[in-house]
Formats: C-alpha cells, structure tokens, sequence
C-alpha cells in the first residue's frame, strides 16, 4: 500500500506573528518557517505504517513555490521516500489545493491519503473534507489512533465529549489530531539522506487544474492588547469588583 501525505509550510509555531502596517496580511518577511506540526503528525504515522510493513511506499506532496521544498525535504529526512512539489504561488485556497490534491491521488493511486486536521496558519481545516468529497471517497478525520486491517482502516476520532471508531474502506482520506503520535526528529545522516531522495516538481497545468481562488483576503488585525491586571487586597474586596464592576456574579 502506498500511502499520500499533503504537507504544508507554514509559520513556525514558536514565532510571534506580526501583522503588516497596512494590515493586508501576516508580515512573513524573514519569518521562520516550518512544516505544518499536524503535518509532521501525518508523515510520522505513514512512516510507522511503513516501518510496521503495512505500507510500502510513502509519498509527500505539497503545494506552494520551491520554497516549501524546505518542508518536502524535512519530511523526507523524517522517512517519506519520495517528493511532489505542485507549483503554484504560496497560499491557494482549500478548494484549489483539494482539486490539486485529488488528480495526484487519481495519478499515485495510494490506499490512504494523510493531511494534517488543520494548517495553523490559516487554521480553515478544510481540505482533508473536501477532497474526501472530491474524490467520493471516504474520510477519517481528527484521528487519535489508525489501524489497518487488510483493505479497511479504523479511526479513531477525537469528537466533542469522547472519542468514535469508525471503519473505512480503503482508499481512505485521514486527518491527524494532536494526540495520534509524538513525531520524532531527523537525524542528521538522514537529513543528508534526504538531499538525494527523489523531489518531482509538477505544474497544476500537467495536472489539468486551472487554480483559481473564490476567496480574497479582506484584512487582518493582530488580537486585543490583553489589559493588565490588578491586585485585590482581600476576597471581600475581589467579590465587590465581580459583582459591580465586572458584573459577572
Ligand atoms: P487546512 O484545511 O488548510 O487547515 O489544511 C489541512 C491540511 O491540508 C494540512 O495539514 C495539509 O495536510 C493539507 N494542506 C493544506 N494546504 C496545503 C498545501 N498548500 N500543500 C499541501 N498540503 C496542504
């Protein structure tokens, strides 16, 4: 079984995000990037499936320009065995990196797709969806746990109040939940691995997708300055303020 993982450059967690003077996007000039953590979740469970022998191969795409060739190759150094980059300029929308996505499935033919649940840049979690719905195939998403049992796969869903199991027929659309594996580092002979393992660069047009975007960005303003706060001098006073100033209690 082959199995597909879409990967995502993304702003590194760790960054503080500033927003550009004019406020028409995220400031990302000399910004450190890095893969998509749910992502790097997706790449360590396909590379488990392989190491455990239920997969053979694993494939990583990613959409975006060669500067997102700096994830592929992480998530090569981290055990994938082969790399796609779709070129197209940073930031198409769920929509045309689903349909892209779904003609890279049709041409790889893999029996699972893993995506991270969400990019945390733009947080949309939507695309492992809508390329289950593309492709008419069926989805496992927010997945605590995966388990392969000959051309079926359970999943299990991390759901308000609990969590689901749900089996699907394979080929099978994953997402990746927070709590599904602790991704591990690369190793520095496997980054160096990793320079030399294939990375096929495609053009959306060899795919025949026309990427266009229904969606533009109107503004975006970084969230309130928290206020400071103050000390109370006893639990009297503290309940005084709840109930007349915060009116809360
Ligand atoms: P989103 O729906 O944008 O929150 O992203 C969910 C998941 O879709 C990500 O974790 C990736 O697995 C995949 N994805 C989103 N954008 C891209 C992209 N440009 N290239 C490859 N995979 C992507």
């Amino acid at each position: 079984m082959k199995v597909l993982v879409a990967v995502k450059r993304v702003i590194d967690y760790n960054v503080k995000v500033r927003v550009k003077a004019d406020n028409s996007d995220v400031d990302l000039a000399n910004v450190k990037m890095a893969l998509n953590p749910f992502c790097e979740i997706a790449i360590e469970e396909a590379v488990r499936l392989k190491e455990a022998g239920t997969a053979s191969e694993v494939v990583v795409v990613s959409i975006g320009s060669k500067s997102c060739e700096e994830q592929i190759r992480t998530a090569l150094a981290l055990g994938a065995d082969r790399g796609v980059r779709i070129d197209t300029e940073d930031g198409p929308d769920s929509l045309s990196v689903s349909k892209l996505l779904a003609k890279v499935v049709e041409k790889e033919a893999p029996g699972m797709v893993i995506l991270g649940k969400q990019a945390i840049d733009s947080d949309n979690n939507q695309t492992g969806q809508m390329l289950g719905a593309l492709l008419d195939r069926p989805q496992g998403t927010f997945a605590s746990e995966v388990k392969v049992d000959g051309d079926k796969v359970q999943v299990t869903r991390e759901v308000d109040g609990g969590l689901q199991t749900v089996e699907l027929a394979m080929p099978a659309i994953v997402t990746t939940d927070l709590r599904l594996n602790e991704p591990r580092y690369a190793s520095l002979p496997n980054i160096m691995k990793a320079k030399r393992k294939p990375l096929e660069v495609i053009s959306p047009d060899d795919l025949g997708v026309t990427v266009s975007s229904n969606l533009s960005l109107l503004r975006v303003d970084p969230p309130a300055e928290r206020q400071a706060g103050i000390m109370v001098g006893s639990v009297d006073e503290l309940v005084e303020k709840l109930r007349n100033e915060a009116k809360v209690i």
